[in-house]
Parts: C-alpha cells; sequence; structure tokens
C-alpha cells in the first residue's frame, strides 16, 4: 500500500508539471500573440511616424498665425502643417484644419 503511494506521487507531480507546461506554453503564445498584436498596431501608424518627423521639422517653420486659424490650436506646439495663401505661410494643427482652410481662406485670412 505504501508503495503504491510513494508511486502514485510522482506520477501525479509529472501530470502537474504537464499542465504547468502547457498552462506556461499557453502563457508564450498568449504573451507572442499580443507582442505581434502590439507590433501590427505599431506597424499600422507608421505612416503617421513619418509624418511625426514632418511636425518636429515644421516646428522651426515661421507661420504668420500663432493659433490653427480653424481650431485655434496654438501652432507652435501643434504645428503639423503649413498652407501658403497670399505669400503667407499659415499654419495648422493637421492636414485636416489645413483643408478646412482651403476651402475658404478668406474666413480665416488674417
Ligand atoms: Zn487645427
Amino acid at each position: 500500500m505504501q508503495k503504491h503511494g510513494i508511486e502514485l506521487l510522482p506520477a501525479t507531480i509529472t501530470f502537474c508539471n504537464h499542465l504547468i507546461i502547457l498552462k506556461m506554453k499557453i502563457l508564450i503564445i498568449t504573451a507572442l500573440l499580443t507582442i505581434s498584436t502590439t507590433s501590427c498596431a505599431q506597424e499600422t501608424p507608421k505612416v503617421k511616424h513619418v509624418k511625426k518627423k514632418t511636425e518636429t521639422n515644421l516646428k522651426g517653420v515661421k507661420v504668420v498665425n500663432t493659433e490653427d486659424p480653424v481650431c485655434h490650436m496654438k501652432t507652435a506646439e501643434f504645428l503639423k502643417d503649413t498652407a501658403v495663401y497670399k505669400g503667407k505661410t499659415y499654419g495648422f494643427c493637421s492636414a485636416h484644419c489645413k483643408s478646412e482652410f482651403k476651402k475658404n481662406p478668406q474666413k480665416y485670412e488674417k
């Protein structure tokens, strides 16, 4: 009887180990999936990253407006796009505001 008990114990441990290994595998797979999903999510805005570089470059650009004429954000901090209108460089926080300005420049002109 005692022998049985001793023999059974390692079997249970091995079984448990298998379960742990399985759980570890699932964890690793989940982690890998999360990483690949995250890297995928990071890959999508890569185009935006290029735009961000332009954004930093634009920070030195002198614009006639201190505020985005469309949304009134500070162009010094949020300058992402510029448009030249009547020889003046206007700064915008986004391409969206720039296109809004271009639709009706007279409305926003300074
Ligand atoms: Zn704006």
